[in-house]
């Protein structure tokens, strides 16, 4: 897929910035849109970061964003926000939560929309659902299929204090593009067997629960001849 996305506003501390809160909208955006994109592109999408930093105003800002938006025939268009409103500054202990508008439910986004919410909410934030807003000029300019995230509100302490960018940026890359792997996340297992009544040990990686082995390593285990045939791009096995 070929898509945008953007931080929405102007950087922290100018003119037209962000929310702020117990964290800065516009700074966290830019977190995310940062960490989103090398995800997207490590799961091969093409991606283009269309931020605008050097508005002059909001309006500016917006059209900006909107003009470098229309200029890539994309897929999908994302901007990235976070919601402010709530003023709970102590943790009253339950999150005000993530949405995501969008301009109208035949939209294409509407789909990875819900996507989004649900896999915010896994994150343990409130699932405050899509909405339809007819009202925002990003939505209501952008050729592309469009969503705006409210990844979760600024000013609740019960918000920030689950808030991670790194979380955030993996939740919505899942929800664009399924599950995305950090080579990281491939975590080292040693791997107990008994072969033929002699136990063994293969060292392997654990995904999501399943565990992952070289083919070569596991013949080689159970006395299996493996051969590459380059000719035919084929894994020869024979006893
Ligand atoms: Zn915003």
């Amino acid at each position: 897929m070929k898509i945008n996305i953007h931080a929405g506003h102007n950087p922290d501390g100018k003119v037209a910035c962000g929310a702020v809160g117990h964290i800065y909208e516009s700074t966290e955006a830019r977190n995310v849109v940062s960490k989103l994109i090398t995800l997207l592109q490590k799961a091969g999408h093409t991606v283009y970061n269309c931020t605008v930093d050097n508005g002059t105003s909001q309006s500016d800002v917006l059209d900006r964003i909107v003009r470098k938006c229309n200029s890539n025939s994309v897929d999908l268009d994302i901007s990235i926000h976070f919601n402010a409103g709530a003023k709970d500054n102590f943790g009253n202990g339950s999150n005000t939560g993530t949405e995501v508008l969008v301009y109208n439910k035949a939209t294409k986004a509407y789909e990875y929309a819900e996507k989004v919410c649900m896999e915010i909410s896994k994150l343990g934030y409130k699932n405050r659902g899509v909405k339809v807003n007819q009202g925002l000029y990003f939505l209501n300019n952008t050729k592309a299929p469009a969503m705006l995230i409210e990844c979760c509100f600024v000013d609740d302490v019960d918000d920030v204090k689950l808030y991670s960018s790194d979380k955030m940026a993996k939740a919505i890359a899942t929800a664009i593009c399924g599950d995305t792997k950090d080579d990281e996340e491939m975590d080292k297992t040693i791997i107990k067997l008994t072969v033929n009544g002699t136990a063994k040990t293969l060292e392997g990686f654990n995904v999501g629960g399943t565990n992952y082995v070289t083919i070569r390593e596991l013949c080689d285990l159970v006395g299996v001849t493996v051969v590459y045939d380059s000719a035919t791009k084929t894994v020869v096995l024979s006893k």
